[in-house]
């Protein structure tokens, strides 16, 4: 690994990954991601990705209209536009990468139908899209001499200095030192960890939002969190396997603890009604029934239907003792997406010189308050190119050297961290920000929040991926109750 470089990517998930690969040879790339390449939301996307790339049976105007409409309004129309014209450009050239797409019997993108779609617009890799994408793009990005690429190095300091940034990175053998790049790109993902119960990968501790909030971004609407209805409800573990949107799409019920259909009585729509929707309808009817206990049903479909069409899903359940074309589905909602988050322009740029967002850590506006399914990938191609294009723009003019490195080493040595701050912290957002919020109860968690922020940002702890994830929760965690207490006094 050099020392300086033109552009620091943090992540490799679809966005990092993605905007890696636009840069040409001239421009060196160092490229992060703290666990192993293949750990990440991304990898993790079952459904696939959403782009019209038929125009007679669909339009732009309708991707836009359905976007807009999940969004409730609350979306920024310019993104909206760039995004869905741009994106079926973006998903063409990752198939050309190598991104091998399901195909119809004419050898065409098959396409499918997600709720809250007017058309058929997803295009997907049976039902592990993410996985595919990824796969592909690493293949890529390892292919490139100007990119070096380090896996399990993580990003623990990001400091601004006169052209640029230096960074201090962390491997997992827990070696330290630090690297300098005229351009950062934030490609970190969400902050689904800072819930008990999530969908998203162990990366998902908001660590880039936080950087960037250190470094004075504006960090916009990190409180419009999207809760998805139908996580697999598994005893103990953090991390939920998602049953995807697409099985309510082939007709499963949603059946409460006895047995009975309910979406209905709260949205006509029933098991198609969108995320916000059946979320909100499982907590109503959880309070009914007292009861947590809820299922999807697709026993009435034929097996070798249902096998075929969810692989992935058949084998998770069955890790589970759960044979989904025999048993009910237990499922329950969790956290599952940010909508909100480092607020960027149309090409990517912070409000920080040099500091450019793309992906799931960012906010383009392009979701408004609830994210349209199979938009996300989708947001993170666009984007994550148009701000790669934008400093490749920019370093065509841009002569000053990266910024130099401090002659000092970083600090090894501090106390250990106690236990039990993560869980605190997943605890009073669960408590407080969950489905349907109550905000009663937000002073109070907001209090112990920061108190433990203050803790971590003050008590001398010795430097680890722990102590840098737990004070990233800590971080978001209090920026989303006070925006939560704004939004309440307001
Ligand atoms: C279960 C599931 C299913 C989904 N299904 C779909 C779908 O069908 N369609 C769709 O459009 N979207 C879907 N999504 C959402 C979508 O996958 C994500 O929003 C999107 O992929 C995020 O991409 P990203 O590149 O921004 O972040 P990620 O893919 O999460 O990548 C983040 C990267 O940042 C790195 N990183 C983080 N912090 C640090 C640090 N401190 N130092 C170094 N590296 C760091 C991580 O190691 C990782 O490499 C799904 C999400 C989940 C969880």
């Amino acid at each position: 690994m050099n020392k300086y470089y033109d552009v620091l990517i943090v992540g490799a998930g679809a966005a990092g990954l993605y905007a890696a690969l636009q840069f040409p040879k001239e421009i060196n790339i160092l490229l992060i991601s703290k666990r192993e390449l293949s750990l990440s939301n991304s990898s993790l996307a079952q459904g696939g990705v959403a782009c019209v790339l038929d125009t007679i049976n669909d339009d732009y105007k309708l991707h836009i209209e359905d976007t807009l409409t999940a969004g409730k309004n609350k979306n920024n129309p310019e993104a909206v536009e760039v995004l869905v014209r741009e994106g079926p450009g973006d998903v063409l050239k990752i198939k050309e990468l190598g991104v091998d797409f399901d195909l119809d019997s004419k050898g065409e993108l098959q396409k499918t139908l997600e709720a809250g779609h007017s058309r058929h617009r997803i295009v997907h890799h049976k039902d592990s899209t993410g996985k595919a994408i990824t796969d592909a793009l690493i293949a890529q990005v390892l292919r490139r001499k100007n990119v070096d690429v380090c896996d399990n190095t993580l990003l623990f300091s990001l400091e601004k200095a006169e052209g640029g940034f230096v960074a201090g990175l962390l491997t997992s053998g827990g070696e330290k030192s630090f690297a300098s790049a005229k351009y950062c790109i934030m490609a970190s993902g969400g902050i689904g960890r800072v819930y008990q119960y999530t969908t998203n990968s162990a990366i998902a501790t908001g660590d880039g939002i936080t950087f960037a909030y250190k470094l004075g971004a504006d960090i916009k609407h990190l409180s419009w969190i999207q809760f998805h209805p139908t996580a697999f409800a598994a005893e103990n573990d953090r991390e939920r396997f998602l049953i995807s949107e697409a099985v309510r799409g082939e007709g499963a019920y949603l059946l409460n603890c006895n047995g009975e259909r309910f979406v209905h009585k709260y949205d006509k729509r029933g098991e198609l009604a969108p995320r916000d929707v059946v979320s909100n309808a499982i907590m109503l009817e959880s309070a009914a029934t007292n009861s947590e206990k809820f299922y999807l049903d697709i026993t009435y479909k034929d097996p070798e239907f249902v096998k075929n069409r969810f692989p992935m899903i058949f084998e998770n359940c069955l890790k589970e003792n759960i044979d989904i074309t025999k048993d009910r589905i237990p499922i329950f909602p969790c956290q599952h997406y940010l909508m909100g988050g480092i607020d960027v322009d149309l090409h990517g740029r912070t409000s920080v010189d040099r500091l450019y967002a793309a992906g799931e850590c960012s906010h383009t506006g392009v979701h408004g308050a609830n994210r349209l399914a199979s938009n996300s990938l989708l947001e993170a191609l666009v984007f994550s190119r148009r701000a790669a294009q934008d400093i490749i723009a920019r370093l065509a003019d841009d002569s000053t050297p990266a910024p130099e490195i401090p002659e000092e080493k970083p600090r090894t040595k501090g106390k250990e961290l106690p236990h039990g701050y993560r869980t605190e912290i997943r605890r009073l957002m669960q408590e407080c920000h969950f489905v349907i919020p109550r905000p009663e109860l937000v002073p109070g968690n907001l209090r112990r929040a920061q108190e433990i922020l203050d803790d971590l940002e003050n008590g001398g702890y010795e430097l680890s991926r722990d102590y840098v994830e737990a004070r990233s929760l800590a971080t978001v965690a209090v920026i989303v109750l006070k925006e939560v207490l704004e939004e309440n006094d307001a």
